[in-house]
């Protein structure tokens, strides 16, 4: 391992995000100089407020879909908005962010020789016919559905990245993320875990979509962290695909039923149209995780939520103000 400072910077796209702002401040506790690049449409800077004192730690608002030119020994390339409701809002830049940004920064990766991690997606899985699902199986998305953008665009994402790897000797890793949850999630964010929350804590009705009875496995943000750090410092002839996620499984009315019961809410449940192509089952096999990175989740989902449930209720009786995007 070369030794020096430019080894030690490390390039965090999307990293005012939730998943992004958690591994800068890993990497910041870890000895890393750590360049956090976002252009804030989901993110925040309330998120990184804290990281801006320390002296090893540089913001740049840019779009990964522009082409970027600096000098950085690692990247994780985090930027995408994840929340359906986002990724949908601006179908055609979610595609654009995926792909034109993979270009952009495995290009990065090339001309300085830095190691490229991909937050890729169960989504590649799609509405999986093959349960729980490992990372041989290919796959059943619909290519033109409303989750084609993101879930195409991480797919392209893959192949670029293998591509890269193949025709230029770039050192890739790509981690395949699992339903994450955790503090730093927007309360607006669309996804399941927040939106429970914020609606019990606010005392507001719970929405389920369809009957409740689909499935997902959650994993608490620092387990996810630890499978990112870990999966950086494989040996570079391990590229993964790699699942990272909790193998719990749990039904979306089980989720509503253990917030509303960890919160005390006395919110009641209330059901809406299931939104299309809406995967029925998702739980990840994690054997190869086990067995190449020696990970495997701490957190159990009842845990995870009462650290969830605790930033959240902090979240809501001090407000801030989180940018002009999501306001709108
Ligand atoms: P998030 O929306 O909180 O974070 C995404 C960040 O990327 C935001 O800060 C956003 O402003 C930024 N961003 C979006 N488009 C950008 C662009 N074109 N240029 C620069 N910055 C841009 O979501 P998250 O949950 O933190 O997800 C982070 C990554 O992990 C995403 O790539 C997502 O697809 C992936 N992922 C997350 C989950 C999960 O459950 N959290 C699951 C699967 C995959
Ligand atoms: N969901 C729900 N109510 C909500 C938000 C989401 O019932 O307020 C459901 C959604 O239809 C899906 C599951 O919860 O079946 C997970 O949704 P999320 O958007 O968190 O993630 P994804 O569908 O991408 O796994």
């Amino acid at each position: 391992m070369s030794q020096g400072h430019d080894f030690q910077r490390v390039l965090v796209t999307g990293g005012a995000g939730f998943l992004g702002s958690h591994l800068c401040e890993r990497l910041l506790n870890e000895g890393y100089e750590v360049l956090c690049l976002d252009n804030f449409y989901t993110g925040s800077k309330a998120n990184i407020a804290h990281l801006l004192q320390n002296p090893f730690f540089e913001v740049l608002n840019h779009d990964i879909v522009q082409p970027l030119f600096l000098h950085v020994s690692q990247i994780f390339n985090l930027a995408c908005p994840a929340s359906p409701i986002h990724y949908q809002r601006d179908a055609v830049h979610t595609i654009n962010t995926s792909v034109n940004g993979a270009v952009n920064m495995l290009g990065l990766a090339r001309r300085t020789g830095a190691k490229i991690l991909q937050a890729s997606t169960s989504e590649v899985y799609g509405d999986p016919e093959v349960h729980p699902q490992p990372e041989s199986y290919w796959g059943h998305v619909n290519p033109n559905g409303l989750r084609a953008c993101y879930d195409e665009g991480k797919r392209c994402a893959e192949a670029l990245f293998f591509s890269y790897q193949r025709q230029h000797d770039v050192l890739i890793k790509i981690a395949r993320i699992f339903n994450t949850y955790g503090p730093r999630m927007h309360p607006d964010d669309g996804r399941v875990v927040s939106n429970f929350i914020v609606q019990a804590l606010r005392g507001e009705p719970i929405t389920i979509y369809g009957d409740g009875s689909q499935t997902r496995s959650f994993c608490y943000v620092d387990d996810l962290i630890e499978g990112f750090m870990r999966l950086m410092a494989t040996q570079d002839e391990f590229y993964g695909p790699v699942n990272l996620g909790n193998p719990g499984e749990f039904t979306i009315l089980e989720l509503a039923e253990m917030v509303i019961e960890l919160t005390g809410s006395r919110s009641r449940l209330v059901f809406h149209e299931l939104p299309s192509d809406d995967p029925k089952q998702r739980k990840p096999d994690i054997t190869m995780a086990k067995a190449e990175l020696d990970w495997e989740p701490k957190v159990c989902l009842h845990d995870g939520l009462l650290k969830t449930i605790e930033y959240f209720d902090k979240r809501i009786s001090n407000p801030i103000p989180f940018n002009r995007d999501m306001a709108a």
